[in-house]
């Protein structure tokens, strides 16, 4: 490092709290910039400073920064936090939404951070029960599938085949050391389906009493929970810790957050909190969990325990059979908006279900509740049978059945839940409440939802009123509106401290924001914009060798594609045509082979993937990202705006604008991933300069060389 660069930054902390109130920040600044022969930047000081300035406030203790790529917020905040969380005996939970900058943060810039600085600090991944392995049920997965390998492999069909011998691969790689366990780094690919097979939750494990309790991934990393300095998690395990209490993250009172990718916070935490139920599915489930029920008193030799439950699930059965089909006659009878993308809703005004729904539901909550406890017996039984010394029955049959019957279990404790919350929706509702309708082959399909719409209570109940502190940082928080959206949606006084940071990449210099001419725009004739764009892709996307094109739907995407030349089409590959994973990958390997290759996606694709360099040199949007014009968590959003006072001309400009900024924002930034990159965008979209709120979200996007027709 060059001797005024260390003087700049010596004159810098001494100007400011860091030096007089805590000595170990300036120095872990400091050691990090000499390790690794850096400059200091200015957003990076300017970040920790900030922090600084809010740990040392009153509580409230919240900082909110909005920094663009290339900042360095990692080693900014971990600087500003660490020492105070060390001082005060508080521990640091590091929240991320993606699993490429978890693996960032615990791989390269803690361990960094640790060695230059030579602070002694302790940290630690802790992810959910499900991202781990279950080795007991791998190995029963595992060993099903050599018995079967003897008799009908070859026979089974090319699919079967192929799982099968990847949970082969997996227990073998898990055995002989070559693999921990965890989900996000194993060496076979599993979809979600198959993984499931091989995890558990707390109900199907039977923790000390298991054979490979010694040797299970997640009580291994249980093990380091407990006493480190700095945990680094996900928003799922967040916001069960909110919702439910976990014995993984500290009390919140003791703990300093660290929200990273903090634009993920509204939607996970209304994740998190709805509730959901497919009317028709859940009865076929009632009817397999008799018929499992059924067939356990068979294999288990009519064990009076499971006799006794399956007697007791029976009448609630009987009686929820009748009501659910209740429900669809009553159901059937609303009148559902036109089909979007397969689906029909009806959304209840203000939330409130009718009286008649409301009746059922009520009724229903209560067999649900009868059926769950038949069945939690039969865990119970399971549980106890399945690693006792003296049990007659075979371990790995009843580990099966265990975890057959949790899922069971979980199934009427969600379901219940729904019905709850549908049971009794009069008294000032927060929730969106809907129905959803589907057909598909024939077959019809209702599903009733449910999701929290003012999440801002949730959130600062929860957390900003009992943390020792908070920090919310992201690439995209402001709206252009200094942060007034974003403190709304999430609860936060308006007083709170906000800092955004420009990117220091040259981005007027490497990137150029394009805006075509086109004749039609998509609030006009949409079939007509849909076909203006796919005459003009090809010739777009002549432009580089690699693209990302980014859809506002599923249909948009199909009749575009559909529409473009078939030596155009050869070059692309398309969502959900194949996993999000093998497509990156495929992508990965033309470009590295010198090929083209363009992706099409839809909305998650905007972010989350990572496309340095020439794997991604053009981002084209063909439609600025506004929500579904009939989602029903906007509708209900909008209906409280209106009772908080705000006028109807207004709502668009107060809500929707802001979001899609946002989202704009967040899919222009997979162009430039790091201080080499450069490239261009286009937006398909002339809304962005024919309307007043375009002038908005052009100037929230970081500052690129605009090239407007
Ligand atoms: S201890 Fe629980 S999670 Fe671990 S292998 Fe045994 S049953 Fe599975």
């Amino acid at each position: 490092m060059s001797e005024s660069a260390t003087n700049r930054i010596r004159s810098f902390l001494a100007s400011t709290s860091l030096v007089k109130v805590n000595a170990s920040s300036n120095h872990m600044y400091d050691a990090w910039l000499s390790g690794k022969d850096f400059r200091a930047r200015d957003g990076q000081l300017e970040m920790i400073q900030f922090i600084d300035e809010a740990l040392h406030a009153k509580a409230p203790r919240i900082a909110v920064v909005e920094a663009g790529p290339g900042t360095g917020k990692t080693i900014a905040y971990s600087t500003a936090a660490i020492p105070i969380g060390l001082q005060r005996n508080k521990r640091i939970v590091l929240v991320t939404a993606t699993v490429a900058l978890q693996d960032q943060v615990t791989s390269k810039d803690l361990p960094e951070l640790r060695v230059m600085s030579d602070v002694s600090f302790s940290y630690v991944l802790a992810k959910g029960r499900q991202r781990y392995v279950c080795p007991r049920r791998l190995s029963s997965a595992a060993n099903s599938v050599d018995a079967q390998a003897l008799t009908d492999l070859a026979s089974a069909g090319e699919q079967r085949s192929d799982e099968s011998t990847r949970f082969v691969e997996l227990f073998d790689s898990f055995v002989s050391g070559g693999w921990n366990g965890d989900l996000d780094h194993s060496p076979v690919f599993l979809p979600q389906r198959l993984w499931s097979t091989v995890t558990t939750d707390s109900r199907g494990c039977t923790n000390t009493a298991c054979k490979w309790y010694s040797r299970c991934p997640y009580y291994k990393a249980r093990e380091q929970f407990a006493d480190a300095d700095i945990i680094v998690t996900n928003y799922d395990l967040l916001l069960s810790h909110l919702r439910l209490g976990t014995d993984i993250l500290p009390p919140i009172e003791d703990s300093i957050f660290v929200l990273d990718e903090a634009h993920n916070l509204v939607s996970k935490t209304m994740n998190a909190f709805s509730k959901s139920l497919n009317i028709v599915s859940s009865g076929m489930r009632l009817n397999e969990i008799t018929a499992g029920l059924e067939q356990l008193n068979e294999e288990f030799g009519k064990d009076a325990e499971i006799v006794r439950s399956l007697a007791e699930f029976h009448e609630p059965h009987e009686y929820a059979r009748k009501l659910l089909k209740r429900l669809i006659t009553i159901v059937r009878g609303l009148k559902f908006s036109e089909d979007w993308e397969g689906v029909s809703q009806f959304r209840f005004k203000d939330g409130v279900v009718p009286e008649e729904i409301q009746t059922v539901a009520a009724q229903l909550a209560l067999q649900y509740l009868d059926m769950r406890a038949a069945v939690s017996r039969v865990c119970t039984w399971l549980r106890e049978h399945a690693d006792s010394q003296t049990s007659e029955f075979d371990s790995d049959a009843i580990t099966e059945r265990l975890n057959e019957f949790v899922a069971a279990d979980q199934h009427l404790e969600e379901s219940r839940d729904l019905l709850l919350d549908f049971g009794n929706t009069n008294e000032g509702s927060v929730s969106s409440r809907w129905v959803e309708y589907v057909t598909h082959e024939a077959i019809e399909e209702w599903r009733l939802k449910s999701v929290p719409v003012e999440i801002d209570q949730i959130l600062a109940d929860k957390i900003w009123s009992k943390a020792h502190a908070t920090i919310l940082t992201s690439a995209t928080l402001n709206a252009g509106d200094d942060f007034l959206h974003f403190k709304t949606e999430v609860g936060l006084n308006q007083d709170v401290r906000t800092l955004g940071l420009e990117s220091p990449f040259d981005l007027d210099r490497t990137v150029t924001l394009q805006i075509p001419k086109l004749q039609t725009t998509p609030g006009g004739n949409n079939k007509k914009h849909l076909k203006e764009i796919a005459h003009l892709l090809p010739e777009l996307l002549g432009q580089e060798k690699s693209a990302l094109v980014l859809f506002s739907s599923r249909v948009a995407m199909d009749s575009i594609y559909n529409d473009l030349p078939t030596k155009t089409q050869r070059n692309c590959l398309v969502q959900n045509k194949i996993g999000r994973h093998a497509l990156l990958q495929m992508h990965k390997q033309r470009i590295d082979k010198g090929e083209i290759s363009y992706i099409f996606g839809l909305a998650s694709y905007r972010e989350g993937i990572d496309l340095p360099g020439d794997y991604c040199r053009h981002v084209i949007i063909t439609r600025l990202p506004f929500d579904v014009p009939t989602d029903p968590i906007v509708e209900s959003k909008k209906e409280l705006l209106l009772k908080a006072g705000y006028e109807q001309s207004h709502l668009f400009t107060r809500y929707q604008v802001p979001e899609a900024t946002l989202r704009l924002t967040q899919a222009c930034g997979r162009l430039i991933r790091n201080e080499q990159d450069w490239g261009r965008i286009t937006i398909l979209d002339r809304r962005i300069v024919s309307r007043s709120y375009g002038e908005q979200m052009l100037n929230a996007l970081p500052n690129y060389r605009l090239d407007i027709e």
